[in-house]
């Protein structure tokens, strides 16, 4: 009998299970795959360290989460500064002065603003209730000033209205609209506004994606990573959870959900899969790659290039090889010599497409509109009623976690479950 059976080996079961045996509680994880880490499984190809299930970049400004993480890895220092690629033209990323001086020929930060401004009072100014002419500044300068209060009071109801508010309309159409239409397959205007909140909008030449203090790249690999954090704990591959717990009802086991084999459970997987699905299946977006090796040194010059039109079936292309400078390794995890490097060149990339979750595929990104938050809501009420089970990760509590977010919460959780 097992204090903690844990289910799933990403990094929240990974995480609570280190933290239950360092209280001398006994673990037992099992994974569905056939292998762990999750969605943050990285594998050597070709000496590249590929992530498996797309590009992760770890960053924070949590210094408890950044020490505590730091345990089981060295993090390079890789930054973060995707490449837009709008039918061929290329822009810095996030949105900052690189951005808007490529996109106006604006020099200033003055510039920069007036121009975003002036496309922000033309975009809101009916939505505002303002008039045309107030907003352009044809009724004079008080009306415009006017004008200008209600509009930066206006409460963006949407994406595209965050997104316009915040950065105009050129910015809107030619990096955000195609792109976020394809990643979540939905118009802006259905999409909550706090999406778009994730990326900073800077008046400096600055072209790190992140406001963190803390970024990297474990060095080695994330899978290295999570091995560290589980160490010794028994972890069973290819075990499907929720068919084990149908067959433990079946067979008359007294609390299926821990199969018999555990007093408690950390359950890591869809949170709606967990009930099978009685109240209707939450939404997600799953993200299928097509992946390509070259013969080749340096396919694209970035990590991560995002190509933000409409017209372009896939939203991004990763080249995994940039997340460690692309420096290759050897099988032993050797950094590879530069002339063998060069003998035989490689990189691989990763298209990449989205797509609505459907039975079967992978969930990557819970779709938290309005609809699906209420549905989780009502979930997470069924969750009130098996105590003995404990729903954490991006998957269990329905939430869009970046990996820093998930260690932060399952360190809480943990606190309060161990002490
Ligand atoms: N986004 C965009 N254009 C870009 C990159 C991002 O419009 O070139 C928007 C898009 O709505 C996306 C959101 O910003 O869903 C968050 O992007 P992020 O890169 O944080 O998403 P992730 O890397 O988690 O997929």
């Amino acid at each position: 009998m097992y204090d903690y059976l844990i289910v799933g080996a990403g990094l929240y079961g990974a995480i609570f299970a280190h933290e239950a045996e360092k209280k001398g509680k006994s673990c037992l994880i099992i994974e569905k795959r056939n292998h762990i880490g999750g969605n943050i499984y990285s594998a050597l190809e070709e000496g590249i360290n590929v992530h498996k299930y797309g590009a992760h970049i770890f960053h924070t400004n949590d210094r408890k989460v950044w020490s505590y993480i730091s345990e089981f890895a060295e993090f390079n220092r890789y930054t973060n500064s995707p490449v837009a690629n709008y039918h061929g033209e290329i822009y810095n990323l996030p949105f900052n002065m690189n951005t808007f001086s490529k996109m106006w020929g604006v020099k200033t930060p003055e510039e920069a603003k007036a121009k975003i401004e002036e496309q922000k009072m033309t975009a809101l100014a009916e939505l505002a209730g303002v008039s045309a002419d107030d907003a352009s500044g044809k009724n004079g300068p008080e009306a415009y000033a006017e004008a200008k209060k209600k509009i930066d009071a206006f409460e963006p109801k949407n994406l595209e209205e965050q997104a316009i508010s915040l950065i105009g309309t050129d910015i809107y159409e030619k990096l955000i609209n195609g792109y976020t239409g394809k990643q979540w397959g939905r118009p802006c205007t259905e999409l909550p506004s706090f999406i778009i909140k994730r990326l900073p909008v800077r008046f400096i030449y600055d072209n790190n994606y992140f406001n963190a203090l803390f970024q990297g790249i474990p060095v080695g690999g994330y899978t290295a990573m999570v091995e560290k954090i589980i160490g010794d704990i028994p972890v069973k591959l290819g075990v499907d959870y929720l068919e084990e717990m149908k067959k433990a009802k079946a067979d008359g086991v007294e609390h299926p959900e821990t199969l018999g084999l555990a007093k408690k459970v950390v359950y890591t997987g869809p949170i709606d899969a967990f009930f099978d699905y009685q109240l209707g299946a939450l939404q997600y977006r799953s993200v299928r790659f097509e992946s390509e090796t070259l013969n080749i040194d340096n396919y694209q010059g970035n990590a991560v290039v995002n190509y933000t039109d409409a017209e372009t079936p896939f939203t991004r292309i990763i080249e995994h090889k940039h997340f460690e400078f692309a420096q290759r390794y050897n099988e032993d995890g050797t950094p590879m010599d530069a002339a063998a490097d060069q003998a035989d060149p490689k990189t691989i990339i990763y298209r990449e497409y989205s797509a609505e979750w459907k039975p079967g595929d992978e969930p990557y990104y819970p779709v938290n509109d309005d609809a699906n938050t209420a549905l989780y809501e009502k979930y997470k009420d069924l969750a009130a009623g098996v105590p003995n089970v404990i729903f954490g990760g991006r998957l269990g509590e329905y939430k869009y976690y970046d990996m820093d977010a998930v260690i932060a919460a399952v360190l809480k959780k943990a606190e309060e479950e161990l002490n």
